[in-house]
């Protein structure tokens, strides 16, 4: 299933989303359910979007921010987290929100380092248990530091506190790079009209 739900941030603009590799193809959307796994770990569905992507592609940092979080996950792998400098206000709340990039074949970050939108943070692969084939699993999760840790702002809704990382990633996007991005999706038709709401051309 499609997410088209706007993103319902006031007063400040949560911007500089940018896609964490140049062209790729989305293999697997949030919320979506297609492998009953997500309900061993108990999700309601998928967690954040997956990119389709040969092992050792680039994967570069979609913003500003720390590395909070740079580790091996039996079932995720090599993965990094990335929390925004900035709290931004998010529906009723003011939060970070931080970025993960899971399994990843290598990882050219450290702990607490701070990085730049567009860094070269690591390359991508097929490590952990719950990966069919080389992806990167790319999450967002609103979030409160507190004595310099990252706390999910919200742990229970259904996600493990990630929300749909889409509709910050496509604001950002240049023409050039939307064409390039295209939906393959599993085992039924894209939907159309959702397909055009979200700008992407099918290939
Ligand atoms: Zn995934």
């Amino acid at each position: 299933m499609l997410i088209l739900a706007k993103p319902a941030y006031k007063d400040r603009e949560y911007k500089k989303r940018k896609f964490p590799l140049y062209a790729a193809a989305l293999s697997q959307l949030f919320g979506e359910n297609l492998n009953t796994f997500y309900a061993e770990l108990g999700l309601l569905g998928h967690n954040g979007i997956d990119v389709a992507c040969p092992r050792g592609t680039p994967i570069y940092a979609s913003h500003d921010g720390k590395v909070i979080y740079r580790s091996l996950s039996m079932t995720a792998g090599l993965g990094i987290k990335i929390a925004t400098n900035d709290a931004y206000a998010y529906e009723d709340k003011v939060c970070h929100f931080y970025t993960i990039y899971w399994h990843l074949s290598q990882v050219f970050v450290e702990d607490n380092e701070a990085v730049k939108e567009g860094d070269l943070i690591g390359m991508s692969g097929n490590t952990g248990q719950y990966t069919t084939g080389a992806h990167l699993h790319f999450g967002l999760a609103p979030c409160y530091e507190q004595n310099n840790q990252y706390i999910k702002l919200y742990p229970n809704n259904g996600y493990g506190g990630y929300i749909d990382p889409l509709p910050f990633i496509l604001t950002n996007m240049t023409e050039e790079m939307l064409n390039k991005l295209y939906l393959l999706t599993f085992k039924r038709e894209p939907d159309a009209e959702a397909v055009a709401k979200l700008g992407l051309k099918l290939l």
